[in-house]
Order: C-alpha cells, then sequence, then structure tokens
C-alpha cells in the first residue's frame, strides 16, 4: 500500500474504523459518529476531512493537521512488539517498556478484545517508581493502523497485527495435512484488512511425491504469491526470507504447520520454542493467543503468531465475501439480482462459471461455507 501524503499542511493517513462500519456513507450523521465514536489521537480536532472508500470499507482516509501533533514532550514513540494479558510491551528503539494502557482508551475500543495490539504505533509517557527509577510506561494514543489482521474472538474484535503489510499464510504438505477452506479464510482476513497474502507450504519434505503442488497451483493460478520449503531440509528458505525482507509480515496458519520452525531456520539465532502450544490448543481454548513482533536481521519485521486453528470471520460484512474471492470479481456484474449472494438465485454468472468449469468448485463450496457460516 501506497502511503499518500496529501499537499499543504495536511496528511492522509488510512485509519480502521471500529463500529458502525457499514453504515452508508451518505447518513448525514456519519463524520459526527465517528467524531463521537473515537478515532483515536485525531477525534477530538475539528479540521479533518474524511473522505469514505467505499461502503462496504472499514478504513477510512483521513486528512490530518500535522501540525496538531501532540507536542508533549514527556511522551515517548514506540511500537508494540508483545502483548502479555492488559501490559503492552513498547520498543521504542532503544529499550522494550512493559507498559499498562490508559483506561479511556480501552473503553473506548470496548468492542475489541484489546484496546492495543502488537505492531501498534503508540505514544506513551514513562512513568517513575516511588525511588524515581524509570521502568515503565502508560500507553497514551495508538496511532492510526493500515493493514490488519483481524478475526471474531467470542462477540469481539480480535487484531491479530496491526500495520503490517503482508499475511504469510503457512500451511504444511502433512502433519497436519492442509485445509483449504483455511487457507480461503485467511485470504479473505487478508484482503479485509488490505494485506497481501502469500501462501506458504511448509514441510514439502514430508511429501515426495508433491501432492502439494496441485494445491498450490489453485492459489498460484488466481494470481497469489506461493512458495514452498521446509524448515528441516532448508529448501525454499532463501525465497521466504526475500519475501518477508524490507516489509511488515504477520506468520499466520494452525498450530503445528511449522511457524516457529520456519523463523529460527530463517533467523538462526531466534531460537524460539518449537511444538509447545499443540497441547493447550487441543483442549479447545485459543485464548492464550500471543503474538510477538520480531525485527528480522535481514530486514524487516514478522508478527509470530501462535496457531489459530479456525478463522472467525463475523466480524465482515457478509456482502464483502464476494469481493475478496477474486475470481468472483469481474463476473458479479453478470448475476441477475443485483444482490445475488450466489447461493440459491436463479441467473447467478458464478453458479454458471461454476457448471462451465470457469470456477473451481472447491472454491465456490469454500465461499457458501463462508457465506453461510462465518463464524466457524
Ligand atoms: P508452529 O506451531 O506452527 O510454530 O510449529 P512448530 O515450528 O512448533 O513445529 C511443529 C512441529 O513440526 C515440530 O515438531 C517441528 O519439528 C515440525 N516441523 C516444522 N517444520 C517442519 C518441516 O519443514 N518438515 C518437517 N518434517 N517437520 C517440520
Ligand atoms: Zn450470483
Amino acid at each position: 500500500m501506497a502511503s499518500p501524503r496529501g499537499g499543504g499542511r495536511g496528511k492522509k493517513v488510512r485509519i480502521a474504523l471500529r463500529r458502525n462500519r457499514s453504515a452508508p456513507a451518505r447518513d448525514k450523521h456519519w463524520t459526527r459518529r465517528i467524531r463521537q465514536q473515537g478515532v483515536d489521537s485525531i477525534e477530538s480536532r475539528q479540521d479533518e476531512r474524511i473522505t469514505p472508500k467505499g461502503d462496504l470499507s472499514r478504513m477510512r482516509t483521513v486528512i490530518v493537521d500535522e501540525t496538531a501533533r501532540p507536542t508533549d514532550a514527556r511522551l515517548r514513540d514506540g511500537r508494540v512488539v508483545a502483548m502479555r494479558g492488559l501490559i503492552a510491551d513498547v520498543d521504542d528503539g532503544e529499550r522494550t517498556w512493559p507498559c499498562t494502557i490508559r483506561r479511556m482508551l480501552r473503553t473506548r475500543r470496548i468492542g475489541e478484545r484489546q484496546a492495543v495490539t502488537v505492531g501498534d504505533r503508540v505514544q506513551f509517557s514513562v512513568v517513575a517508581d516511588a525511588d524515581g527509577v524509570q521502568r515503565e510506561g502508560v500507553v497514551e494514543t495508538v496511532g492510526p493502523r493500515r493493514g490488519v489482521l483481524t478475526r471474531t474472538s467470542g462477540k469481539r474484535l480480535h487484531t491479530i497485527a496491526a500495520n503490517v503489510d503482508m499475511a504469510v499464510v503457512v500451511v504444511a504438505a502433512d502433519q497436519p495435512p492442509p485445509k483449504p477452506h483455511l487457507i480461503d479464510r485467511y485470504i479473505v482476513a487478508a484482503h479485509h484488512g488490505e494485506i497481501t497474502p502469500l501462501i506458504c507450504m511448509n514441510k514439502v519434505d514430508l511429501d515426495p511425491s508433491h501432492a502439494f503442488a496441485s494445491l498450490l497451483a489453485v492459489y498460484a493460478e488466481l494470481g497469489y504469491a506461493t512458495l514452498c520449503c521446509s524448515a528441516i531440509t532448508g529448501e525454499g528458505i532463501d525465497e521466504l526470507r526475500t519475501a518477508l525482507a524490507s516489509r511488515s509480515s504477520v506468520l499466520a496458519g494452525q498450530s503445528g504447520v511449522g511457524k516457529s520452525s520456519l523463523l529460527n531456520a530463517l533467523q538462526p539465532g531466534l531460537q524460539l520454542a518449537i511444538g509447545t502450544i499443540i497441547e493447550e490448543l487441543g483442549k479447545g481454548r485459543h485464548t492464550t493467543t500471543t503474538a510477538q513482533l520480531i525485527k528480522l536481521d535481514f530486514g524487516g519485521y514478522v508478527v509470530d503468531t501462535p496457531g489459530i486453528r479456525s478463522l472467525d470471520l463475523s466480524g465482515v460484512p457478509r456482502g464483502e465475501f464476494e469481493k475478496h474471492f477474486v475470481e468472483f470479481v469481474d463476473r458479479l456484474a453478470g448475476c441477475k439480482f443485483p444482490d445475488c449472494t450466489h447461493t440459491h438465485e436463479t441467473g447467478c454468472a458464478i453458479k454458471t462459471a461454476v457448471r462451465s468449469g470457469a470456477i473451481r468448485p472447491e472454491r465456490y463450496e469454500s465461499y457458501v461455507r463462508m457465506f453461510t457460516d462465518p463464524g466457524i
């Protein structure tokens, strides 16, 4: 994504709206509602212009007056590198500060699982202990987010990672066997959060007959970047390193597919624990999800996420799914009904394309499954 800069004193930034995100832009109260409900750090300013990109988009372009940035010298800039319960570890470039979150930020993001998340750019103040030593801080503001990977957790929105450009969807050739529907869910989540997916097939050493190749070909045909690798043999690790360099990525996928092993192979100094979280996930509680932002010594950052077995997409407006199946997009205008859901309707151009072989039945079935049950 480009980082557009407006002329003059305004700076264009992309922000994610948290509520009423599918409300029509022509609703005359919408600017006031945005101000009331808060877009952190800009909401009290009177001079922003808000340009809706489209009804379905959760992101908005906002012109922020740069001269209005807080100038309080006590505030420091940093990036959240890990969340530990209610504590955010914030790196200011020199050290990592454990920070609590200002209550006001927490109440503003009540519909979210956490007020801040890994990858957030924040401003924080440092507080001194009784003995005058500065050991921790308080997150005061959260910068606008662009490029997010989100899911629904319980009834709340969980932003797994913020300010990332790419989602590396890691699957294993075997152990566990790949789940194409889960890949499709990650792709939809990536598109929804305005990040680019990369499908990474790990453990190719376990499949000497290369049965995985036909699955990867489905995604390559659709125009997605794909790569094959093995954390054990080292195959494909250089390609993965090249893909990750000079950008911020999030590594996502089921537990056990080899995310930690891949990171260790990419950057041997990391020494991440391998295979330690499966037990806990097996009990059906995947609430202990913690992610961390890792600085790569060959350039770039990666957010490592513990396994997420299923990706609840109930936070994505249903009408949006069709846009995120890239092979559907050019055919949507051909449906008889403008509000066609491509499930039961007659005169559906998507179903016609499935019958003629132009759209793969597996992908269509995946769409129907996601549309009818986004909350798996
Ligand atoms: P994570 O849960 O995605 O972080 O997965 P881990 O990195 O903990 O790996 C899970 C298991 O898969 C461990 O036993 C690893 O040794 C194994 N593993 C990881 N990558 C590969 C690979 O490329 N080939 C094979 N054969 N095993 C792998
Ligand atoms: Zn249709």
